[in-house]
């Protein structure tokens, strides 16, 4: 991600001045800048431009910030040094980090991906230096980045007899180009590019699905589950942040054209396939589609997509087992009675944001925002933290009979997703266009940028979900026409409100669309929007429509306590919100009240997503 005049000046690479430029700050390797073929209407800010203001998910991204900043560098590089037979000082980490010889395949994961998270805790403490400025984040960064350095080599000694390669390699890659891009790290592309040539003789010649990985000779199951379809996201960002065009040959080397091209016939080829891995693919096909300009891309990203949500839960998350179910068999629900691991929560929502991020700037779709928020309140802002020894969230559970928990395993993948995932909710929630701004996520924020010359700042103030209101209030150095984009969601009621300063928009209020608020604005302007949030109810799936889950608006309310045996649709539609600062809702039923919370509300009581209602 980058802002646009970096993004239209890497397209304009031919400009003289701009060429030079670029040349002087690359090494000598990459002598060509490089050019992307579609440049999205809307673009990110800087990750600096938003500022997340006090709330949950600011607490969230300083938490995951604290915890990084303070790991010991050793430790993280711990497995690195060993397996190169270098002095490995520190503690072990411990969990799928280390590098540990008692792994066995689907029993004991301890030393399942030796230093497979480095890369993304890396990204994650680049990102959160990006946002915050942090002299003592970037300094980690830089040490962290020359001393992984000592540890690569010509011939990837690291990676012999290695599980995963490509998966290791694609976060340790994002890891890089994010030190670069966001730390001005001085070396972070020269161990990029010794970093890709390490593990360049332990790929194979392309992408390979689980099913053909398993039809080669393998040393156990664990030798299956490598991700090289997920590699030409990172690798095309390499390509674009340091003009080498050899990054780009490589990312067409990986795109799995058996996964892509029948999902851009609208075939569904999701089934059986591992979910989160999967979703994130699609991150790939839209870089794929971005640089070379290639449609059928877009519409694989876009088919695939809309293919997940179509077997989703109520509250956004996918996947149950990591895995896609057949649609039209009723599944979804058997899920709730078969397992407890329902939804890879940190990880899928990580996916879930760059592929919605994607989709929502190539095509300005709200419900891509929409999606996007579900899968915010619901699932990830209800995340257990990390703790510090590397205790993770991972599954949430919609089993019949749920509680939320740690998972058995430290420092697994959504340790690594969760900082960058912190990091990343600043640069989802606003997008800029030629003609002005996106607002898209409401989230206690202030976004600054300058429109023509003018420095204009946008502080939101909510308490959304819970309250149904957001305020917008702008700050202009002087008066300057644009316009302002406001995201009205696709569930809100007839009686949603936009005022500016006080007085209703004429502009039609569309449910669904992003409202567009064309005028000159002046310091002090004001924007409030009041969404109608009603109550309502969500079939597991179709086959299932007896099996609901009760929303609020976007948020999906979970039942606590002792259920009772029978419920009916009007009891739940006709529940009535606990008066004060709690967050839960009363349902009566001929059993007495029952007592429903959103997910982030949970602590360790039983819980139920969906009740099986009568009439
Ligand atoms: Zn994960």
């Amino acid at each position: 991600m980058r802002n646009p005049s970096r993004r239209q000046f890497l397209q304009a690479g031919a400009a003289a001045a701009g060429a030079a430029a670029l040349a002087r700050s690359l090494p000598a390797w990459a002598s060509t800048a490089a050019s992307v073929s579609v440049v999205p209407p809307l673009s990110v800010f800087g990750y600096s431009q938003v500022q997340l203001l006090d709330g949950p998910f600011r607490r969230q991204f300083d938490q995951n910030h604290d915890l990084f900043l303070h790991l010991d560098e050793d430790a993280l590089l711990k497995p690195f040094r060993q397996r190169m037979g270098m002095t490995a000082p520190g503690p072990d980490m411990g969990g799928w980090y280390d590098n540990a010889t008692d792994f066995t395949p689907m029993e004991n994961f301890h030393g399942f991906i030796p230093g497979h998270s480095f890369g993304q805790y890396l990204s994650g403490l680049s990102r959160a230096y990006a946002v915050t400025g942090s002299k003592p984040t970037q300094e980690k960064i830089h040490r962290l980045v020359r001393a992984y350095a000592q540890t690569v080599d010509a011939d990837g000694k690291f990676y012999v007899d290695y599980c995963l390669p490509a998966y290791t390699y694609d976060k340790t890659s994002c890891g890089l180009i994010d030190a670069h891009e966001f730390a001005a790290c001085p070396d972070a592309l020269d161990v990029h590019w010794r970093s890709t040539q390490a593990v360049l003789p332990h790929l194979p010649p392309k992408a390979l699905s689980r099913l053909e990985q398993r039809a080669r000779p393998h040393k156990d199951i664990s030798f299956t589950f490598d991700e090289t379809y997920t590699l030409p996201e990172n690798l095309f960002l390499a390509y674009q942040r340091s003009g080498d065009s050899r990054y780009r040959d490589l990312a067409v080397r990986f795109i799995e054209k058996e996964y892509f091209d029948p999902l851009a016939e609208d075939h569904n080829v999701l089934p059986g396939e591992h979910a989160y891995s999967h979703v994130n693919a699609f991150s790939s096909a839209m870089q794929a589609y971005l640089v070379l300009g290639e449609e059928k891309y877009l519409r694989a990203a876009t088919n695939g997509f809309r293919m997940v949500r179509e077997q989703s839960y109520a509250t956004g998350g996918w996947g149950p087992d990591e895995a896609f179910v057949v649609p039209g068999q009723g599944l979804m629900e058997a899920s709730l009675g078969g397992t407890h691991s329902s939804f890879e929560t940190v990880c899928g929502a990580y996916g879930h944001f760059k592929i919605t991020r994607y989709l929502l700037r190539v095509t300005k779709d709200s419900r891509y925002g929409d999606s996007m928020e579900r899968v915010l309140y619901n699932t990830i802002g209800g995340a257990l933290p990390i703790l510090p020894d590397g205790t993770s969230f991972y599954y949430a559970d919609y089993n019949n009979s749920a509680r939320k928990v740690h998972y058995k395993d430290k420092w697994p993948c959504c340790s690594g997703t969760f900082p960058q995932l912190a990091a990343d909710y600043g640069i989802s929630s606003y997008y800029s266009s030629k003609d002005g701004i996106y607002v898209n996520l409401f989230l206690p924020s202030r976004v600054s940028w300058s429109q023509n010359n003018t420095k204009c700042t946008l502080t939101q103030t909510t308490a959304y979900p819970k309250a149904n209101t957001t305020q917008l209030d702008f700050a202009l150095s002087s008066p300057e026409s644009f316009a302002v984009y406001v995201r009205i969601p696709a569930w809100a009621g007839a009686k949603t409100t936009l005022s500016v300063n006080g007085r209703r928009t004429d502009n039609p209020v569309v449910p669904g669309k992003f409202l567009a608020l064309q005028r000159t604005w002046k310091d002090g302007d004001r924007v409030e929007l009041e969404m109608d949030m009603s109550l309502h109810l969500e079939a597991i799936d179709e086959q299932s429509p007896y099996r609901v889950a009760l929303m609020y608006g976007p948020l999906a309310l979970f039942a606590v306590g002792e259920i009772p045996a029978r419920m009916t649709r009007a009891q739940m539609l006709a529940a009535t919100r606990v008066p004060g600062s709690s967050n839960d809702w009363l349902v009566r039923t001929d059993a007495g009240n029952l007592t429903f919370r959103p997910f982030s509300s949970i602590m360790s009581e039983e819980y139920r997503l969906y009740q099986r209602v009568e009439g």
